[in-house]
């Protein structure tokens, strides 16, 4: 399996869209790995991961292969992870020579956030799309392209069912994890016993712990912590933080320094890894 990490800021981005803060200045000056996009990824080419209004960026910087995209997965409605205005345009005469459905899944909040949009973009554009919305539910299964995917419960806004999934094909597995903090009762108990080849964790708040909507180091520790006591891990899964704020306060060398000993990869836009 392997995973391109496209965007890894929270939702304003770093730089944050209007910020004026120390870190964002820093982050601005050194460039790098320091400028990081809203949270997406995609997993073997094949399942895209959040859709972002930073999608169209990831398109032109990273050669996300958007029209060969067949699934996509939603974890949760805030805009820094769905925003469905771009994907109108995946509609004819703004796309040409699309073929095939993009099977889109998420949950009930993610299909009425999909529904708003109606008039902003109007029902030719909607009936264009070519997608196709299939509501998901924590802890029921579905197969696509190959993929066994688990949806499963979150702890984040608790006005909508948030999810992170299990991802699994060919006896690889991978755990994507934000947004969350500390992983709900039920989602523990699904996940005892089931091997992770990579956990992909939220580290929004870096160095300030949080665990409660997201996470920070020590809560990252925790939950691998606890992974290992649940029987999920093994000495060669692989931890990767991302999801971060400039409230963290952690350029991207500082907090790969810390996150080091951990035994955390630290990710940035682009980052690629095969498992
Ligand atoms: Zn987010
Ligand atoms: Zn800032
Ligand atoms: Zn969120």
């Amino acid at each position: 399996m392997k995973i391109q990490y496209l965007g890894t800021a929270a939702a304003e981005g770093w730089p944050g869209l209007f910020c004026r803060c120390e870190v964002c200045r820093c982050a601005r000056e050194a460039g790098g790995k320091n400028i990081r996009t809203r949270s997406q990824a995609l997993i073997d080419d094949a399942i895209l991961m959040d859709f972002p209004p930073d999608t169209y960026l990831h398109m032109l910087r990273d050669g996300l292969p958007l029209p060969e995209i067949r699934t996509l997965l939603l974890t949760h409605s805030h805009q820094d992870h769905w925003y469905p205005e771009d994907l109108a345009f995946r509609g004819e005469g703004f796309s040409h020579d699309i073929d095939g459905i993009l099977e889109i899944y998420g949950n009930d909040a993610c299909a009425k956030r999909l529904e708003a949009i109606l008039p902003i973009v109007g029902q030719g554009m909607m009936d264009a799309m070519r997608a196709h919305y299939n509501e998901v539910t924590a802890f029921s299964p579905f197969e696509t392209q190959g993929y066994r995917v688990t949806p499963l419960k979150a702890l984040h806004n608790r006005a909508e069912n948030c999810l992170i999934y299990l991802i699994e094909k060919d006896g690889k597995s991978l755990l994507y994890a934000n947004d969350t903090g500390l992983f709900p009762q039920e989602t523990w108990e699904y996940l005892r016993g089931r091997k992770l080849d990579l956990v992909s964790m939220d580290c929004t708040m870096q160095q300030i712990p949080e665990g409660t909507n997201h996470m920070g180091l020590a809560d990252n520790a925790e939950l691998c912590r606890r992974l290992g006591e649940a029987g999920c891990t093994h000495e060669s899964t692989k931890y990767v933080i991302t999801h971060f704020s400039h409230n963290g306060g952690l350029l991207h060398e500082e907090l790969e320094e810390r996150a080091r000993p951990l035994g955390f990869l630290t990710a940035y836009d682009g980052m690629t890894l095969s498992f």
